[in-house]
């Protein structure tokens, strides 16, 4: 069989002239001598709160800070409070809720759009139930209005993850600007990366925002001078300016992302895609697809040189992570067979209409008998 050039996950290097705009930026921040919460920060926060369409975003340290933080600054959520999240997302949207002092209670996914299943969500509210927090999975918005449907009289705390969604909207609108506060991971690898760790808090509440600020900084009231035993959580100056050059290209780049999703969807036969809700735009984070006998066609495509990850291969109501903090464990089935289908396919924004091709190639030679 003719061996085709390896294919990576992913790539993350950039054209030149964009690397020669980050050097730019790292040289301005170098030269200022000024490394956290200064003006980058501040400017990256007006630019990104702009790009979403929300009154404030708010520089943190990572994704998961962002929610917890976004959890901590929306109101007093007793401890123990259940905050309902979809057993099919990153273990870090669920750790989040634990290291904000609250319960998570796993809620299964629709078995088409793999995002929280609205009567599911329904069904896990109860009397103790604070807040929810829908996941734009791979870049797909949550199924939102379902979803407010089914939450209609409980007054509940929103928290959008959009950790996997910058750039991607639901009826015109961006998310992140959805519900009470959304949390964005500037992780590396996500649609909007840093050179390292970094998150923000998007929201529309400027209260919320401020409490944000407060807390971010160690709940520091003057200075050396604190009101709460809270740990700090800071976006650096240096990510904030690589960020700022990074957000001018995001939408070029998604549309990018999309197009080899789309690309995929058209022409790979043997796999199932998630729906995409009617009148979204995805972000196209990670081209996961299903496949019924996903381990033996994820070791073919790596016999052929093709890498795959699996986002995710175990649902949350198993983690032996949250075994403790949830009493019973719920049924989720749709999340259970769906976790033993996932396969990530390589998808990044400079990927290679040939190596899309030899991509395409592959899953459909193997994809038929695997
Ligand atoms: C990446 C990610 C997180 C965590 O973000 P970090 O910046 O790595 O802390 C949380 N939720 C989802 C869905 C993610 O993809």
């Amino acid at each position: 069989m003719a061996q085709n050039r390896p294919v990576a996950f992913q790539s993350l290097r950039l054209p030149r002239e964009i690397d020669a705009e980050i050097q730019g930026a790292i040289d301005r921040v170098q030269q200022s001598a000024h490394f956290v919460l200064g003006r980058e920060v501040e400017a990256f926060e007006r630019e990104f709160a702009a790009y979403l369409g929300v009154r404030r975003a708010v520089g943190v340290a990572s994704g998961t800070d962002a929610i917890t933080l976004a959890l901590l600054a929306s109101g007093s959520l007793p401890q123990g409070a259940e905050v309902i999240v979809p057993a099919l997302t990153s273990p870090f949207t669920a750790i989040a809720v634990v290291r904000a002092g609250c319960r998570p209670v796993f809620a299964d996914v629709n078995p088409s759009t793999w995002t929280l299943d609205p009567a599911a969500f329904a069904a896990a509210l109860s009397a103790k139930t604070a807040a929810v927090i829908p996941v734009h999975l791979y870049g797909n918005a949550a199924d939102w209005t379902a979803l407010a449907d089914a939450a209609r009289a409980h007054d509940l705390v929103w928290i959008e993850d959009a950790c996997q969604a910058h750039g991607a909207s639901l009826a015109g609108r961006r998310v992140g600007g959805l519900g009470t506060a959304a949390a964005f991971s500037f992780y590396p690898t996500k649609n909007l990366g840093a050179l390292g760790d970094g998150g923000a808090i998007a929201t529309n509440d400027e209260s919320l925002a401020d409490r944000c600020v407060y807390l971010r900084n160690g709940a520091q009231e003057q200075r050396y001078v604190h009101a709460s035993p809270m740990f700090h959580s800071r976006l650096d100056e240096l990510q904030a300016a690589v960020l700022r050059v990074k957000l001018a290209h995001l939408d070029s780049w998604n549309q990018r992302r999309r197009d080899i999703c789309e690309r995929y969807r058209r022409e790979i036969v043997f796999c199932e895609f998630p729906r995409v809700p009617p009148g979204s735009t995805p972000a196209a984070h990670l081209a996961a697809v299903c496949h019924g006998r996903r381990d033996a066609l994820r070791a073919g495509l790596s016999g052929a040189g093709i890498e795959t990850l699996i986002h995710y291969p175990m649902p949350l109501h198993r983690m032996p992570a949250f075994a403790a903090d949830s009493s019973a464990r719920p049924a989720c089935p749709n999340a259970d067979r769906i976790c033993g289908r996932l396969l990530s396919l390589p998808l990044s924004v400079f990927l290679s209409p040939e190596d899309q091709e030899t991509v395409v190639e592959a899953v459909n030679r193997l994809g038929a008998d695997a």
